[in-house]
């Protein structure tokens, strides 16, 4: 394995810094750095814009078969764009958000989003961050990392981050929301794999938690190489 076909996996809650650690190792390693978050918050804003009930699986899987989604990475993040347009701007709606993790519960929308999400990285060469990479999109990765916090934490970072537009109780209330529909939903509960290195950031900093996670990927790399 070279670098170049390294899958990592990043898995974890809201605001546990999947986001900023995934962007720091892609540019360290000369990984593409891939969004899936972003995914469904894409088709979300379909969903929002289409008039599409977040709770009614065979309009939202009709509306998903007309629907096209591609991520672009950058260096300041992915691009994002729905039907050949960009939207990256937008998905970071405090609506989109919430129904991003409703659209997301469904078996069909998932099946088609794993699929999309394997024939972006299949070339390997990749940090890949979501829920389910590395229990259900990329169960082979050569690393994986479930990155969490406590609730407090993460709501803390969020607000910090969103130029303290909300109030923290909102924050925190829509972290726990999130959290139990994603963590109890049937299909493709968010949980570590088996073999995920399970990192608890709450009380470090970015910094060390970029550090740890490099020396891991820094690890398989060398192991490879042998
Ligand atoms: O990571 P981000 O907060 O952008 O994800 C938005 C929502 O998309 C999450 O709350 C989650 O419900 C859903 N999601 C998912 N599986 C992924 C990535 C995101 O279910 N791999």
């Amino acid at each position: 394995m070279s670098g170049r076909r390294l899958i990592v996996a990043i898995d974890g809650p809201a605001g546990a810094g999947k986001s900023t650690v995934a962007a720091r190792l892609a540019a360290k390693f000369g990984l593409l750095n891939l969004e899936t978050g972003a995914m469904y918050r894409a088709f979300a804003l379909k969903a929002i814009e289409g008039g599409v009930p977040f709770s009614d699986p065979d309009m939202l899987e009709q509306l998903a078969a007309v629907t096209s989604i591609a991520l672009e990475p950058t260096p300041s993040g992915n691009r994002v764009l729905l039907d050949g347009k960009d939207v990256t701007g937008r998905i970071r709606d405090a609506a989109v958000t919430k129904a991003a993790s409703q659209v997301s519960v469904h078996p069909a929308i998932r099946r088609w989003m794993v699929d999309l999400q394997r024939t972006l990285g299949e070339k390997g060469g990749i940090v890949m961050e979501g829920r389910d990479i590395g229990t259900v999109v990329f169960p082979h990765a050569d690393l994986k990392i479930f990155l969490d916090a406590s609730p407090e934490a993460r709501g803390e970072r969020r607000y910090e981050q969103s130029g303290k537009a909300a109030s923290p109780e909102a924050i925190l209330r829509d972290i726990r929301e999130r959290d139990e529909r994603d963590r109890t939903r049937e299909q493709s509960p968010l949980k570590p794999a088996p073999d995920a290195v399970v990192i608890d950031s709450t009380n470090l900093t970015l910094d060390e938690v970029v550090g740890r996670v490099a020396d891991l990927v820094t690890a398989r790399l060398a192991q490879a190489a042998d």
